[in-house]
């Protein structure tokens, strides 16, 4: 990736609910593509297979080789792009445990600057490391021999250091496993754009090649918009919808008059309020009651009519719609905040995962399908792209803590009140100007950007 530059995910959507019948074709390739994934998890997700997943290829003869895809009778486009993502799962979580146990080796005490050096070296060289790992014979590339025996020398039990790094792999490597499949990637090969006749009129959308030879799904689109990369379907089998995920590079926006320090706070009725009190997404809690009720209305219908399962595609396109514009809603207000606030950095309390349980029923009820996730992803997206901060501050008591005087205050429904110096607020604003005075103070975590892309 270029400097300057990052990935933005885009995605398009179907424009109604699928058939029953061509969702299920979809599924089959999920299906499939999962199980594929479990076996490359299964068969190259341990140590000894750590030397042949770089470069790949010895996996994808094997693979090829062991007859999976003949006996699932997938396509191999699918096939092979499964045992890639796998592979980069695979990768992924070796960068991960190497990163951890680097991390340790640099903190246990236990260990002299000659052995630090020594287990960084043979960590790097992924066949020194491999081998290691496998109780295997030293192999070490000619170049870097003189190298090796220098650092070897200065320390004096070998045998000890490689009895650490197993330790360390055995309990840090998991068995990798996924119950999920709902979805899978897709190259030119297996789609195209284009339009469909049949039904009710022209319209814009995706085909899609299914396990079946030369029959492909058709799925209409909510654009036009036409891709020439590798794409992500993703299926949504309570309505019936899928999404398109592509990956595209976009530069980083530069704001020189984006100068400002911002707390927040982050609300399920208002979504976020400012330390100065501005609130962006103020209906948020509106558009998610209309969209729990309205799911919530179509459950007992459900459950009353399963037999004859009337109007449920109707049911489906309804609630998609008002998902669709929930997450307008959500994008416009954000856009709003960045261009009002103009932050440099904004500060964010973290908060327990469970902090709104429990508040009253109907947030409850809709838990499973409340937008938090969604908010952060796209806030920490939409940061990224304009180069700002996001700075994590102790969330702990943020909204009891009086923001004048530091004392403890209590609040009541909305409104915060001190009872040491009589300060009185609303209750967001004063757990966002906790949030800028933690950030700027003491209270800071981390900085979860641009160092991580989680929020
Ligand atoms: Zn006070």
């Amino acid at each position: 990736m270029e400097p300057g530059t990052i990935v933005k995910t885009i995605h398009q959507h179907s424009k109604t609910s699928l058939s029953d019948e061509d969702m299920q074709k979809l599924q089959e390739i999920a299906d499939d593509y999962s199980k594929v994934k479990n076996y490359v998890y299964q068969r190259y997700g341990s140590i000894n297979s750590l030397s042949k997943i770089y470069p790949g290829y010895t996996v994808q003869n094997e693979m090829t080789r062991s007859g999976r895809r003949a006996e699932l009778g997938l396509p191999s486009v699918y096939f092979y792009l499964a045992i890639f993502d796998a592979l980069g799962d695979i990768k992924t979580q070796w960068a991960k445990v190497k990163s951890e146990i680097l991390r340790r080796i640099n903190r246990n005490e236990g260990f002299t600057q000659e052995d630090r050096h020594y287990l960084r070296f043979v960590m790097k060289i992924d066949i020194c490391f491999s081998n290691i790992l496998c109780g295997k014979k030293m192999e070490i590339p000619t170049e870097m021999e003189s190298r090796y025996a220098e650092l070897m020398s200065g320390v004096s039990d070998v045998e000890k250091l490689h009895r650490y790094l197993r330790r360390q792999v055995r309990k840090n490597l998991n068995k990798m496993h996924t119950d999920k499949a709902d979805g899978f990637f897709i190259t030119e090969r297996a789609y195209r754009y284009g339009e469909n006749n049949e039904g009710s009129g022209k319209c814009h959308g995706i085909y899609i090649s299914t396990k079946e030879k030369r029959k492909r799904v058709f799925v209409p689109l909510t654009d036009t918009n036409q891709y020439k990369k590798q794409l992500y379907i993703k299926l949504n089998k309570e309505n019936n919808t899928i999404e398109v995920a592509i990956p595209k590079t976009v530069e980083i926006q530069y704001h020189d008059e984006f100068i400002n320090e911002i707390g927040i706070s982050m609300g399920v009725w208002q979504m976020f309020t400012t330390h100065e009190g501005h609130v962006y997404g103020e209906k948020l809690g509106e558009f998610h009651t209309n969209l729990v009720n309205f799911m919530r209305d179509g459950d007992r219908t459900y459950h009353r009519e399963k037999q004859s399962n009337p109007g449920r595609k109707k049911y489906q396109d309804k609630k998609a719609k008002l998902e669709a514009r929930l997450h307008d809603y959500i994008n416009r207000e954000l856009n709003r905040m960045i261009e009002t606030e103009r932050p440099k950095v904004f500060y964010v309390p973290k908060l327990p995962k469970a902090a709104f349980a429990g508040v009253n029923k109907n947030i409850n009820y809709s838990l499973g399908i409340w937008q938090k996730g969604y908010i952060k992803k796209r806030f920490t997206q939409k940061c990224r792209e304009n180069n700002i901060e996001i700075v994590e501050v102790i969330g702990k008591n943020i909204s009891r803590e009086c923001s004048r005087c530091r004392a403890e205050g209590k609040y009541v429904k909305d409104i915060f009140k001190c009872d040491n110096c009589g300060y009185e607020t609303d209750k967001k604003q004063n757990a966002a100007a906790n949030a800028l005075y933690r950030g700027k103070t003491d209270g800071r975590l981390n900085r979860l950007y641009p160092y991580s892309e989680d929020i």
